[in-house]
């Protein structure tokens, strides 16, 4: 009788552990479904772009702007399709009266592929394929660089300048307002975006004030063209 009760008292004892052990993985499992969107982490020291871009800047645009992008964007696909999709999907299946996802899937993207492309030691210009197809698409480099930057300048209060790449690997200049982005519907973006320049005020203003001609020139003492590269590529 007391083999059978200490018996049982084993076997409880196993099954509570196994009932914790499944309890404690499920909770972690629910914890990844619920934050489907994670921020990546930046490949680079907030004061690495300095003195192009300063610290300071750096430090609030990603902890405090972009976290708080990611932060809604986890908030407005919780319970919906859009939970389970990849981001790029989430931009492409969307509809743009959907303002909370409009603005935060696009906000998180679009910061995402920014800070990508950017990096110290960095700027110069591109080489190999993509020098061809910029030399192909735009003239030049110089020609690029100028239209880019009046793309850059001349959005009308906050948004992005961008280049894309479509599927003939021909490139093309865009700019969209707040946190629109070229793989939305009902852009008049065309392509992929493979680079950009985000020209909201809380990119440059504690260093630039109203001078954003002087932060899209420094812009481009910062661009990875390396990564850039790798995104017309598709690698
Ligand atoms: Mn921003």
């Amino acid at each position: 009788m007391k083999k059978v009760l200490l018996f049982s008292v084993v076997i409880s004892g196993l099954l509570m552990m196994f009932a914790s052990y499944v309890g404690a993985d499920e909770k972690t499992s629910a914890k990844v479904a619920a934050d489907p969107f994670v921020q990546p982490k930046l490949n680079y020291a907030y004061n690495a772009l300095e003195p192009y871009i300063d610290a300071k800047t750096m430090e609030i645009h990603y902890s405090k702007h972009h976290a708080g992008y990611t932060a809604k964007l986890n908030a407005a696909v919780k319970g919906t399709k859009y939970s389970k999709m990849p981001i790029e999907k989430v931009l492409k299946k969307m509809k743009m009266k959907n303002a909370a996802l409009r603005n935060n899937a696009g906000g998180y993207y679009n910061h995402n592929l920014f800070w990508e492309i950017m990096g110290p030691k960095k700027g110069g210009k591109p080489k190999d394929k993509l020098a061809k197809a910029i030399d192909k698409s735009f003239g030049s480099f110089e020609k690029f660089k100028a239209e880019f930057s009046k793309a850059a300048a001349t959005q009308f209060g906050s948004g992005w300048a961008w280049l894309n790449v479509d599927k003939n690997k021909k490139l093309s200049i865009c700019s969209t307002p707040n946190q629109d982005n070229p793989l939305m519907p009902g852009t008049k973006c065309k392509g992929k975006p493979i680079m950009v320049l985000d020209v909201w005020e809380h990119a440059y203003y504690l260093k630039y004030q109203n001078k954003r001609g002087d932060y899209i020139d420094s812009f481009f003492r910062v661009i990875n063209w390396d990564k850039v590269s790798d995104n017309f590529c598709g690698k």
